[in-house]
């Protein structure tokens, strides 16, 4: 037989890492909701301890429901080993502190999602950390902010909300040239439309949060690396600090993943059309969207992504009115912060996630007044295009009310 990481990804979401259970023929992966696993013997304890002897001991040091959602997103991103986190936060987190010490220099994309700079800017500087937030879709810009004292290149790519995209391998060959690390957070691609590993990138990380596990019913992460010594090290940083999924969490994520294909496809052909809808607007500025020609990174989307994806930001009409006119007006889409869920979401950043931030500062990272952010869902397109249509018409009244 083939073997899985050779087949395609349709089937590996469906069947990597989860063997039908040798103890009772389950089909599913059963929930090991334990903490704890018993050991036959103090010399069985003892080799377990050691190492000498492969087996459970604790759930947070590893549990077999956890075991099988790692194997399944390894085998998907192509790499040697995975951890599964409490959020993607967490693995954001675990990675952090496992290749930054005192005194070391952090480059990541200016657009990073926001916690994974502010924790940068406010706790880890408190250890002597620096960092440079630059726009690493320019590639001389991620070069010229490497210092000597750079242990690791962080991006994020598409990142929010103006979907900037980098060029990944450009990316892997600075990293390689500085001998540092290159970590990408994949969470707005997954590794259906985006696989960084196989483009020269060292660690991999998602928010499963969001397109991995794809129902707005979970929080969680996961951190995949392309060489076992990376893992050792963060296996040891994570399960110390306590970052680790439960067993409920793990088994719902590798629930969502057997979808992921379906819902990946069908939320980027919606997408693909409301993003050709919006851009035809008379309400709408722009569009940024992969798989407009207009999106300035259009070529690079198209050599590194599989597809367009599901999110796109566009800028409407009457700026921060225009903005929440919108908001007030969508039916269907849900107004909320959160994406890759198989329902379409909607969100303002100048009046709602962004909204106490200076608007010099706001504009300086991309996020102007009538920006808005959708993540595409799995609904009928005719109808998201109704709702938009219906919300859009409503910022012409107020304009003339004005
Ligand atoms: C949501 C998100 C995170 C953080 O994930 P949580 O699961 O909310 O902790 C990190 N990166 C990106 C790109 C995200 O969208």
């Amino acid at each position: 037989m083939k073997d899985i990481s050779d087949m395609g990804l349709e089937t590996k979401v469906i069947h990597a890492g989860q063997e039908v259970d040798p103890h009772t023929g389950c089909v599913t992966v059963p929930i090991y909701q334990t903490s704890t696993f018993a050991f036959k013997n103090a010399e069985d304890g003892a080799e377990k301890f050691s190492g000498k002897k492969k087996g459970y001991i604790y759930t947070r040091i590893g549990n077999p429901t956890i075991k099988a959602l790692e194997e399944c997103v390894t085998v998907l991103e192509n790499g040697y080993a995975g951890l599964a986190t409490s959020s993607g936060m967490s693995a954001v987190n675990a990675v952090y502190t496992a290749f930054l010490d005192r005194g070391d220099h952090i480059v990541s994309t200016s657009a990073v999602y926001g916690p994974s700079r502010v924790v940068i800017e406010r706790e880890y500087s408190r250890f002597g950390i620096e960092y440079s937030f630059v726009k690493t879709e320019n590639l001389e810009e991620v070069e010229k902010a490497i210092k000597p004292n750079t242990k690791l290149l962080f991006i994020e790519t598409p990142a929010n909300p103006t979907i900037s995209i980098t060029d990944i391998s450009g990316c892997a060959e600075i990293a390689r040239k500085h001998n540092i690390p290159l970590v990408v957070d994949n969470t707005f691609m997954s590794p259906y439309l985006q696989r960084p590993l196989e483009l020269g990138a060292d660690i991999v990380i998602h928010s499963m949060t969001k397109f991995l596990n794809g129902h707005s019913d979970v929080v969680a992460g996961i951190i995949i690396t392309k060489d076992k010594e990376h893992y050792k090290r963060l296996k040891k940083v994570l399960v110390n600090f306590g970052g680790t999924i439960d067993p409920t969490q793990a088994w719902l994520v590798l629930r969502g993943i057997k979808t992921l294909v379906l819902r990946v496809e069908k939320s980027q052909s919606n997408a693909m059309k409301i993003a050709e809808f919006l851009e035809n607007h008379p309400k709408v500025e722009w569009v940024r969207y992969p798989g407009l020609k207009s999106h300035p990174q259009y070529e690079i989307a198209k050599k590194q992504q599989d597809g367009p994806g599901a999110l796109m930001s566009f800028e409407v009409k009457g700026g921060i009115a225009g903005g929440k006119t919108v908001m007030d007006n969508v039916n269907i889409i849900t107004l909320a912060v959160s994406l890759g869920g198989i329902e379409s979401l909607i969100q303002h950043p100048a009046s709602m996630t962004h909204s106490t931030v200076p608007k010099e500062e706001r504009e300086e990272a991309g996020i102007t007044d009538g920006l808005v952010r959708l993540s595409v869902g799995c609904e009928d397109s005719k109808d998201l295009i109704d709702d938009l249509a219906g919300a859009l018409e409503k910022i012409k009244l107020q304009l003339k009310d004005n």
